[in-house]
């Protein structure tokens, strides 16, 4: 009991907080605008995580690079004690529209929430773990960390995302990716086609068996594809053809479900036109968010306590997929919105803009901020933490 009372004697009081806060404000904007200035797209954001690592390392934090073979990735670690703590950074841009999923955010919030915990906390209150995740938009990143090790000793992760919306609680599907291609056999397409195997109808005849099937399919699971090879002139039937699929679905029973039918339509295609089909999926496997309605309650708090409002949209609207999903299955893990302006759509060139506007500046200290408050609330709760911890158990494991 006296060491209960002993760790709330030592908790931070709000006004403390946000005074921190204000007086970094201008050191955690600027990391969002030097990101934005010079995007780097995934695995080759050597710069970005540069200039994070290096800022947290004058900060106090070891900081260490190139972790699970990832160059662009570094861990930079501040404080002893329970509970260990990690603040996601993801730092990769898109190929021509720059941070227009705003990972320059992501960065500063994340970096910014240590930065404040570390001028407020005692060395041996807490462990403070600022993890580069590289290569979100590939779901590479923390895929790779997890499996290197890099999470075993953490006990909490937590990130913001920018976003139009406050949205704290929002689902992500679990995803797979497959690649299939069609082998056939070259003829003069008017002189000898009769010698011919078209390889391309093999492509076109499972995107029309995926389409047929989707009548099948349970609402939450999409299919969607692209064609990347189709042949190289008309007056050639097509030897080789290829199509590349994503299939996402809520949970990965589901996904592996929808993926087994996939390529059912793919082998179906191959024996009515003849080809032979070679298969290739990902082994990365994205898996589903798995949201602790608990440790979302801790972080709600404190958007109420700051005088802020959530958004209401409902959380299973406008889906994608992350691999904070993958983190999520593995430990307690939030992953709220902070918003940058009410109707602009992440992975557009607004969206990039907005992120280093008034409102993308206040997203990235309210971010920080609230990642802070959150932090603070596990630190000296111990109940809480066991809370979380049993919802996590609890919940039936998307495992995957
Ligand atoms: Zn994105
Ligand atoms: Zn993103």
């Amino acid at each position: 009991m006296d060491d209960v009372v002993n760790l709330m004697s030592r908790r931070p009081p709000l006004d403390q907080v946000l005074a921190v806060a204000g007086e970094l404000s201008a050191e955690i904007i600027a990391i969002a605008k030097a990101l934005h200035s010079d995007p780097e797209i995934s695995l080759q954001e050597m710069k970005s995580a540069e200039l994070v690592s290096g800022l947290l390392a004058r900060g106090g934090f070891a900081v260490q690079r190139g972790l699970a073979g990832l160059e662009s990735s570094f861990c930079a670690e501040w404080g002893s004690g329970v509970p260990s703590i990690a603040l996601i950074v993801e730092m990769d841009a898109l190929p021509v529209l720059g941070h227009a999923c705003g990972h320059n955010i992501i960065a500063a919030a994340s970096a910014g929430a240590a930065l404040i915990l570390r001028r407020l906390l005692n060395e041996d209150t807490a462990r403070i773990v600022v993890m580069g995740t590289p290569a979100e938009e590939l779901g590479i990143g923390k895929i790779e960390m997890i499996k290197a090790g890099c999470f075993a000793d953490i006990d909490f992760a937590m990130m913001v995302h920018p976003s139009s919306r406050r949205q704290v609680i929002k689902q992500f599907l679990g995803l797979a990716k497959i690649r299939f291609t069609f082998h056939g056999k070259p003829s003069h397409a008017a002189a000898y086609p009769e010698e011919g195997i078209n390889a391309l109808d093999g492509v076109i005849q499972t995107f029309n068996a995926v389409n047929a099937m989707r009548q099948q399919l349970r609402q939450d699971v999409r299919i969607h594809g692209i064609i990347t090879e189709g042949g190289v002139a008309p007056n050639i039937i097509p030897a080789r053809a290829a199509c590349y699929f994503y299939v996402r679905a809520d949970d990965l029973q589901e996904l592996e479900q929808a993926r087994e039918r996939l390529k059912g339509c793919a082998a179906g295609a191959a024996l009515a036109t003849g080809c032979r089909l070679e298969t290739e999926e990902d082994p990365r496997i994205i898996a589903p968010l798995k949201i602790l309605r608990s440790f979302y309650r801790v972080y709600s708090e404190q958007v109420a306590r700051l005088g802020l409002e959530e958004a209401r949209t409902p959380g299973d609207r406008n889906k994608g997929s992350s691999d904070i999903g993958n983190l999520s299955q593995e430990l307690p893990t939030i992953h709220p919105h902070v918003p940058i302006g009410e109707g602009i759509n992440i992975h557009t060139e607004g969206f990039a803009m907005a992120t280093v506007s008034t409102r993308g500046e206040e997203a990235t200290v309210e971010g920080a901020t609230l990642l802070a408050m959150t932090a603070l609330e596990l630190i000296f709760s111990p109940p809480l933490r066991e809370e979380i911890i049993r919802e996590f158990h609890e919940k039936d494991n998307n495992l995957y």
